[in-house]
């Protein structure tokens, strides 16, 4: 096979993998042009209040609209972007966007004052040097306050960085930015070395949420917030999509929740009236002592 062949002699692949390869070859072109057209969007997903259902922050998610395939989500084109470098331009887009947005609405819309905007990190975005003179530029562009900024990045990516990525963590940190560890749960960080990591949030991955049924098991999710709130973190659960599983992280404790329950991702135009309305009638999160009534 093609994994054997050495200099001098060639490859041979099987139609399956040539097409599988052309396919790729073409979407990395299609990527390529993509950055340059800037056919990317941000979406928004609401963190909202477990306890009182206001929203407190978005999550800014890309998507990527191609001329002829249509919508293409973040799972489907991310790591072919981490592969070919084109991450870097994405990302500084998404997070040049989303702070731009944010900044607009806390000075226009009512309640969201405070509003504060997630932006994912990749691997080689934290490893980038420039990372750090980016978010300062970005930052005093959009009038952010730093403190309003927070930067989620997976355990895995955490577990695995390199030196010079936490001294960028830590500078980053010193300006206010605020650090989230995505997806927490999957990967393999014990608690010590967590506690040596410059972190904030951890966000409790929807497998876990996943788990919580009426009667299911809450230990987990316990564990994990004990956990947290031992070393000071604050926690947002992601994926929560029923009603007992909002009652369960709440009485457990989370902070803030994420999630179809509450809304799923929207584009730009439809953030202002979430906020004003989980402002207005706070339907989706009902204070625990008014359950049962
Ligand atoms: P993530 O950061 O963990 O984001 C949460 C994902 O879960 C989003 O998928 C969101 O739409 C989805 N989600 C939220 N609530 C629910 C729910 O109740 N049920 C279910 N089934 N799903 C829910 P999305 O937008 O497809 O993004 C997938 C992943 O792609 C993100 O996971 C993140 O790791 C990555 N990603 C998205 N945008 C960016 C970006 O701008 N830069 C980088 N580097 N990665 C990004
Ligand atoms: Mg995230
Ligand atoms: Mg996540
Ligand atoms: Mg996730």
């Amino acid at each position: 096979g093609a994994k054997a062949a050495g200099k001098g002699t060639y490859a041979i692949y099987s139609p399956l993998m040539l097409e599988a390869l052309e396919a790729r070859v073409k979407l990395e072109a299609d990527l390529r042009r993509a950055v340059e057209q800037h056919q990317f969007r941000v979406v928004y997903q609401p963190l909202v209040d477990i306890g009182t259902g206001s929203v407190n922050g978005v999550e800014a998610l890309v998507r990527w609209h191609h001329p002829e395939r249509g919508l293409i989500g973040p799972v489907d084109f991310i790591p072919l972007a981490e592969s070919t470098g084109l991450i870097g331009a994405i990302g500084e887009y998404v997070l040049r966007e989303a702070c731009q947005q944010v900044a607009g609405w806390r000075s226009t819309v009512p309640g969201a004052e405070n509003l504060r905007v997630s932006v994912n990190l990749s691997a080689q975005q934290l490893e980038d040097p420039g990372l750090l003179s980016l978010v300062t530029q970005v930052l005093q562009e959009t009038g952010l306050p730093a403190t309003s900024l927070v930067l989620e990045i997976t355990e895995g990516v955490l577990v695995n960085h390199h030196e010079a990525a936490l001294s960028t963590l830590n500078a980053l940190r010193a300006m206010g930015v605020r650090l989230a560890i995505d997806d927490f749960g999957t990967g393999y960080s014990s608690l010590s070395y967590l506690h040596r990591l410059p972190v904030d949030i951890l966000k409790i991955d929807k497998s876990f949420v996943d788990r919580l049924s009426d009667n299911g098991d809450l230990s987990l999710v316990d564990a994990i917030v004990s956990m947290a709130t031992t070393l000071g973190l604050a926690t947002v659960a992601e994926g929560i999509e029923h009603e007992h599983q909002r009652t369960a992280l709440q009485i457990q404790g989370c902070d803030t929740g994420q999630g179809y329950h509450f809304s799923p991702p929207v584009s730009a135009e439809l953030v202002p009236e979430l906020v004003v309305a989980a402002l207005t009638s706070p339907s989706a999160a009902q204070p625990l002592e008014r359950t049962g009534e």
